[in-house]
C-alpha cells in the first residue's frame, strides 16, 4: 500500500488534516519505546487505498526530543512513498526550516499550505508558483478545519508516489558546500542511503550521526579545524541554521504577500487583543489562578459556588437523590449542591453499586466465591469505574483549554519560574492536576517533550495531595484535635508541606542529576480559537483508552490480590474471616518492625496503621476507611501522626496510578519511581518521627517541620545560585 507521512511544526494542522482524510479508520497506539503518539489510518477516496501517518509535530530534524527522533526515523527507515509536509502558512517563514531539512531527504515531498483560510481571511496572499519554483517541490494550498482542497492535495501526494526525487540543499556556504559535497560522496561510496541528509547531520554534530559514522567524523574534524567564520567560529550547528534561515528570508519568505493594510505598522489581530489579558505583566496568573479554580471546582466540589458553606444552601436528600446525586447521599440532606463531576460520580457510584447489590443478591451468601466476586472483581471494577467521571472531565476541561491555545501561554508564563527548580513550564499542568487525582496527573505528563523532565515530574507527583487521600487526612485531623490541634490547620499543614516538598524534591533532583540542562522551551504560541469538537473528543477518547487498559487490569488484578489477603487466614478456611485475624493482619504484623523507625507502627495498635497503609494501595480512600474498620483506640502522638501522613502521602499511589507511571514510563524508569517514591516516603517519615523524638513536644511537631522544610528550601536555594554561579564563571572563562 502507499504510505504517506504527514510531517510538519507542532500546531500545523496534521492532527486536523489527518482526521479529515480518515475519518474513521484512524488508529491511535504508541509508537514503540517512547510515550508519542502515533496516528495511522487510511484515505480511500483514490484509486489505491493510501496508509497515511501522523508524525509527531516538530521543528527540526535533531535528535533533541523523542517527537524528533520518532519523526526523523520513521521518515528514513519506514521509507513512506510520498511526505506532505503541511505548513502553517500564517508563519510561513518558521514553518519552512523544517521544510529545508526535508527537502534534503530523498523522497517525494508535496508542500501543504495549511490554514490558507485565515491568510486569505487576512488579506495576506502567497504566491504559489513562485514558491512551489523555489523549492522544487509541489505546494498546495488546503485549510484542514475546513476541509478545502484537500482532494487535490491527496491527488499531488499519490502522482508523487510513484515518483522518486533526490534531496538537495538549501544551504549555500560555499566552504561548508563543499564539505557536505564531501562527505556525501564518502557516504554514497559506503552504499548508505540519503547521503545528502546524512552528511548535513554530521557536519551539524548530530548526536545520533556522530555516533552512529565516527569514521566519517574525522573527516568533519579536520576540516573544522581549519575553519573559523567571524560570527559563528566554528559552530556548525549555528552556521548551518542561519544559512537555512537565511536563505528563508531571501528566497521563500519574499513570495508572501500581505495585505496593503497589513503592511507597514503592525495591526492588532484578535489573538493579540485576547493576549494583552491573559498574558498581562501583573493579571496573566491571577487570571489563570482562577481559571484553574473553576477547572478544579467544577470537578471536584460538593459544594458548588460555595452556596452552603456561605449560604447555608442544603438539597433535602430525599427529593434530590435521583436528580441530583444518584444513590450516593440518599436519605442525607446534602450540604450545597454537588459539582458535575461529584454529581457524574455519584452517578456511576450508583450505577456500580446498583451492580454489585443485584449480583450479590442473586449469589448464594457467605461463601468464599460470593465475596470474591463482588468484594474482589466488583469491588475492583467499581473503583476503576469510580474515577471516569473525574477524570474524563478534568481531561475535557484541559482539552478545552489546551485546544483553544490557551494553554501553551501559560505553560510560557511559568517556565521561567519552573526552569529554577530543574523543571519547564509544561511541568505544570500534571502538578495541578496531581491535586485531584495522580492518574490523569501522570498521563498529562505526556506532554511534557524531554524523557528526565517527565520521569521527575511523574516522580513528584504524589507530593500533591490527590482527592482520595482526603478521608485519611480527616480522620488524622480528628486525633489531631484529640491533642488540642485545630483540624484545618493540620490538613493544611498536608497540603503546603506536600507543595513545599515537591520544590525540595526538584531541586535535589536536579542537583543530582548529571548535567544541569532543561530542554529549552519552544513553543508556538498558536492563535486563539474555539476548541474544535472532534479534537476534543479524540482527545478524550485516547486517554479513557489508555486509563481503562493499563490502569483497569493492573487495579483489577491487585484489589484481587488484597481481597484474598484480607479475607483469609492462614488456614484458608473457606468461611470469611474477621479482618483482623486475615493474612492481610499477620503481614502488617510482621512489616510492622519494617516501619518501625517510623514511629506510627509501634504498639498493639501499630499494625493496624500498617494495614491501612498497604490497603492504600488498591485505593487512597481505604487509608482513611479501614482505620475505622480497623477500629482504632488509641490515636498516634503528633509527630507520629505526622510522620504516618508524610508517609501515605509521598509513598507509592494507588495501584491505578501505579499502572498509569507504567503505561507512560520505561521499564526501568518506572521501577526507579517505584523506588524514589517508597524512599522519599521513609525518608521524610522518619526525618518527621527523629525531629518529634528528639523535642519530645508532640504538639509542636508540625511546626518544627514546617521550619525544617524552609530551612532546607532556602539552604537548597543558596547550594543552586552557587553552583549556577559557578557554572556560569567556568562558563565565562571557557
Ligand atoms: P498539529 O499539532 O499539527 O497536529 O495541529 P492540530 O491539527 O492539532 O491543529 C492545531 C490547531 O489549528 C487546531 O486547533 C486546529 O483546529 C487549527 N487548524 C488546523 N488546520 C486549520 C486550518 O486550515 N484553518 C484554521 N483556521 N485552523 C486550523
Ligand atoms: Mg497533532
Amino acid at each position: 500500500m502507499v504510505k504517506v507521512a504527514l510531517a510538519g511544526n507542532p500546531n500545523s494542522g496534521k492532527t486536523t488534516l489527518f482526521n479529515s482524510l480518515t475519518g474513521s479508520t484512524a488508529h491511535v497506539g504508541n509508537w514503540p519505546g517512547v510515550t508519542v503518539d502515533k496516528r495511522e489510518g487510511k484515505y480511500k477516496k483514490l484509486d489505491e487505498p493510501l496508509n497515511i501517518v501522523d508524525l509527531p509535530g516538530i521543528y527540526s530534524l535533531s535528535p533533541y526530543t523523542p517527537e524528533e527522533v520518532v519523526s526523523r526515523n520513521y521518515i528514513l527507515d519506514e521509507k513512506p512513498d510520498v511526505v506532505i509536509n503541511v505548513v502553517d502558512a500564517t508563519n510561513l517563514e518558521r514553518n519552512l526550516y523544517l521544510t529545508t531539512q526535508l527537502l534534503e531527504i530523498d523522497v517525494p515531498i508535496v508542500v501543504a499550505l495549511n490554514m490558507s483560510d485565515i491568510v486569505r481571511k487576512n488579506g495576506d496572499e502567497i504566491d504559489l508558483n513562485k514558491l512551489s519554483e523555489k523549492l522544487r517541490v509541489p505546494v498546495v494550498e488546503i485549510s484542514a478545519l475546513k476541509n478545502e482542497n484537500l482532494h487535490e492535495l491527496m491527488k499531488e501526494a499519490y502522482r508523487l508516489s510513484k515518483t522518486k526525487r533526490e534531496g538537495y540543499t538549501v544551504i549555500n556556504n560555499k566552504e561548508i558546500g563543499h564539505l557536505i559535497n564531501d562527505v556525501k560522496i564518502a557516504f554514497k561510496g559506503k552504499g548508505v542511503e540519503n547521503p545528502l541528509f546524512h552528511a548535513i547531520k554530521l557536519v551539524e554534530n548530530d548526536e545520533l550521526e556522530t555516533s552512529m559514522h565516527p569514521d566519517l567524523l574525522t573527516m568533519v574534524s579536520e576540516f573544522k579545524e581549519t575553519f573559523n567564520d567571524d560570527t559563528f567560529g566554528n559552530d556548525f550547528e549555528a552556521l548551518i541554521a542561519d544559512a537555512r534561515y537565511t536563505n528563508i528570508s531571501k528566497n521563500y519568505f519574499t513570495t508572501y504577500k500581505a495585505s496593503k493594510n497589513n503592511q507597514g505598522e503592525h495591526k492588532l489581530t484578535k489573538s493579540d487583543k485576547i493576549d494583552k489579558v491573559l498574558t498581562h505583566r501583573i493579571w496573566a496568573l491571577p487570571v489563570f489562578a482562577f481559571i484553574m479554580f473553576l477547572v478544579f471546582h467544577f470537578t471536584f466540589s460538593s459544594d458548588l459556588l460555595f452556596l452552603h458553606r456561605w449560604f447555608g444552601v442544603n438539597i433535602n436528600g430525599e427529593v434530590a437523590i435521583n436528580f441530583f446525586t444518584g444513590m450516593g447521599y440518599e436519605g442525607e440532606p446534602l450540604e450545597g449542591i454537588p459539582s458535575l463531576g461529584v454529581w457524574l460520580q455519584s452517578w456511576m457510584n450508583w450505577a456500580t453499586g446498583s451492580l454489585t447489590n443485584a449480583v450479590s443478591g442473586a449469589m448464594p451468601p457467605d461463601t468464599w466465591y460470593t465475596s470474591f466476586v463482588v468484594d474482589g472483581l466488583l469491588g475492583g471494577f467499581s473503583a476503576v469505574m469510580s474515577f471516569i467521571p473525574q477524570i474524563m472531565l478534568l481531561f475535557l476541561w484541559m482539552a478545552i483549554l489546551e485546544d483553544s491555545g490557551y494553554m501553551a501561554r501559560i505553560a510560557f508564563i511559568l517556565d521561567r519560574a519552573f526552569r529554577k527548580f530543574g523543571l519547564s513550564g509544561r511541568a505544570f499542568i500534571p502538578m495541578l492536576s496531581g491535586f485531584g487525582c495522580s492518574v490523569p496527573a501522570i498521563m498529562s505528563a505526556r506532554t511534557i517533550e524531554d524523557n528526565r523532565e517527565r520521569n521527575r515530574v511523574i516522580r513528584l507527583i504524589t507530593c500533591f495531595s490527590c482527592g482520595a487521600k482526603l478521608p485519611m487526612w480527616t480522620v488524622l485531623a480528628n486525633m489531631a484535635v484529640m491533642w488540642g490541634f485545630s483540624g484545618d490547620l493540620f490538613v493544611f499543614t498536608i497540603y503546603a508541606g506536600g507543595i513545599a516538598a515537591a520544590i525540595i524534591f526538584a531541586i535535589f533532583m536536579k542537583l543530582c542529576s548529571k548535567d544541569q540542562y532543561v530542554s529549552p522551551f519552544i513553543m508556538e504560541l498558536p492563535a486563539y480559537h474555539i476548541p474544535q469538537f472532534r479534537n476534543v473528543m479524540a482527545r478524550l477518547w485516547d486517554r479513557l483508552k489508555h486509563y481503562l487498559v493499563k490502569a483497569a487490569t493492573i487495579i483489577l488484578a491487585a484489589t484481587i490480590l488484597i481481597w484474598f489477603l484480607m479475607s483469609f487466614n492462614w488456614n484458608l478456611s473457606l468461611g470469611m474471616v474477621d479482618i483482623n485475624n486475615s493474612i492481610l493482619a499477620d503481614l502488617g504484623r510482621g512489616l510492622s518492625y519494617f516501619y518501625y523507625p517510623l514511629g506510627w507502627s509501634q504498639g498493639p495498635e501499630g499494625y493496624k496503621y500498617t494495614v491501612c497503609t498497604l490497603t492504600g494501595l488498591i485505593a487512597k480512600e481505604l487509608v482513611g476507611t479501614n482505620m475505622e474498620l480497623l477500629g482504632i483506640v488509641t490515636p498516634l502522638s503528633m509527630s507520629a501522626l505526622y510522620a504516618f501522613a508524610a508517609y501515605n502521602l509521598f509513598t507509592i499511589p494507588c495501584f491505578a496510578a501505579v499502572g498509569a507511571a507504567f503505561g507512560e514510563q520505561k521499564r526501568k524508569e518506572f521501577w526507579l519511581t517505584i523506588l524514589w517514591w517508597f524512599a522519599m516516603s521513609y525518608g521524610v517519615s522518619l526525618l518527621i518521627n527523629a525531629v518529634g523524638l528528639t523535642y519530645e513536644a508532640a504538639l509542636w511537631g508540625g511546626i518544627l517541620l514546617t521550619f525544617a522544610i524552609v530551612a532546607l528550601i532556602v539552604a537548597a536555594a543558596i547550594i543552586v545560585a552557587r553552583r549556577q554561579k559557578r557554572a556560569n564563571r567556568v562558563q565565562l572563562e571557557a
